[in-house]
């Protein structure tokens, strides 16, 4: 079986280190020469719309993949002549644009924040009056990671708010006041089977995914499982796909999807019986999927920007240690670590101790 992936980032790192004792060879396309997956099979470096380099993979490839979920519509129609491809056309575009995911939700009866389109300003004050705030714009294309938004507050001009932002076409999003950010990662392989990882709680710094815990026998897991459910089923979709949720009270609003592995994810590699990534990998080659329960108490930090002392997160018991062999940089995601612990309290005391270690 060979695999190819559109991006040869730390998500193909991973996803290959789990293909490979299944002997599974994949390759990768990325422009960057030194893409941190590459050591791990082929990679192609071009532009992701080479059609030269896109045809190369797609005719090396028995299947296709992706890292990201931004891959042009000409892209993928490329490729899907090549060979075939999982995730969709469809479960990419529709996330690619955040007006068309909040529809989408809507059709299929997932709650989310109320919204607004923003296409100009006086789109923009009609959507300000009605949804009040705080409330947050949002471009509706290509934005990650807290980019591409503004949190509009009482003193937040309306004008500026939308420079900001590149005076993209947009939707403003009404603010949940939630309790809990929290993610549910699940996995369908091609013959309709679906499994569920535990529910994950997650905490940003900077708009950046901080911390992601796993959560044991949470409350919200069935309902959790019941709206992503609808969008595996709806999309018919193959692999894994996380869907982010903000909990207010007793209610899950849906923020967002993607159609990939996850940063909330990365814990399962040693806190879950079957990664997210192996589970990935077996779906898009069309093999069973791997258990999904977790073995222990876990949580992932990521390592962002700079590198601590790694030989101290080392020694911290449970502790497992991801390098993605990038160059430090502010704000870039450079690596993450895991911890394992026989008990929550003994979890909470070894989090502390990484965190200590990365301040
Ligand atoms: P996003 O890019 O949509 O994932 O948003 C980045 C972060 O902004 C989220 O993880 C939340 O912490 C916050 N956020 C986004 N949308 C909302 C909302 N409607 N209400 C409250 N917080 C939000």
């Amino acid at each position: 079986m060979k695999l190819g992936f559109l991006g040869g980032g730390q998500l193909a790192r991973m996803m290959a280190l789990a293909a490979y004792p299944l002997n599974i060879k994949c390759a990768f396309l990325d422009p960057a020469k030194d893409a941190c997956a590459g050591p791990l099979g082929n990679l192609f470096v071009a532009a992701y719309d080479d059609e030269s380099a896109l045809k190369q993979l797609g005719a090396w490839s028995d299947c296709v993949a992706f890292e990201f979920e931004t891959v042009p519509a000409g892209v993928l129609k490329l490729i899907a002549d090549q060979a075939p491809h999982y995730p969709s056309y469809e479960a990419l575009l529709t996330t690619q644009d955040r007006l068309h995911e909040k529809k989408y939700f809507k059709k299929l009866g997932i709650e989310t924040a109320p919204f607004e389109v923003v296409d100009c300003l006086s789109d923009f004050e009609g959507a300000a009056a009605k949804l009040g705030r705080p409330s947050i714009l949002k471009s509706r294309r290509l934005g990650y990671d807290g980019k591409g938004q503004v949190m509009l507050r009482d003193d937040t001009n309306l004008s500026e708010a939308l420079d900001a932002i590149g005076k993209v076409p947009a939707i403003l999003e009404g603010f949940v006041n939630f309790d809990r950010e929290v993610s549910i990662i699940a996995v369908r392989a091609r013959d309709g089977e679906t499994k569920f990882y535990p529910l994950v709680e997650n905490i940003h710094q900077n708009g950046i995914l901080h911390i992601s815990t796993a959560l044991n026998n949470d409350p919200f897991q069935c309902q959790a499982e019941e709206m992503v459910k609808s969008l595996l089923d709806d999309l018919d979709y193959v692999g894994v796909l996380v869907l982010e949720l903000f909990l207010a009270g007793n209610k899950l609003y849906a923020n967002e999807y993607a159609p990939r592995v996850h940063n909330s994810g990365h814990w399962t590699i040693e806190g879950a019986i079957t990664s997210q990534f192996e589970n990935h990998v077996r779906a898009v080659s069309g093999l069973p999927l791997g258990d999904t329960n977790m073995v222990s108490p876990c949580a992932m930090i990521n390592l962002i920007g700079t590198l601590p002392d790694t030989s101290d997160i080392l020694k911290i018991p449970g502790a497992h240690l991801h390098l993605y062999d990038k160059q430090p940089r502010p704000g870039r995601k450079i690596g993450h670590v895991t911890v394992c612990a026989s008990t929550d309290s003994m979890l909470k005391q070894q989090v502390e101790r990484v965190l200590e270690l990365i301040k």
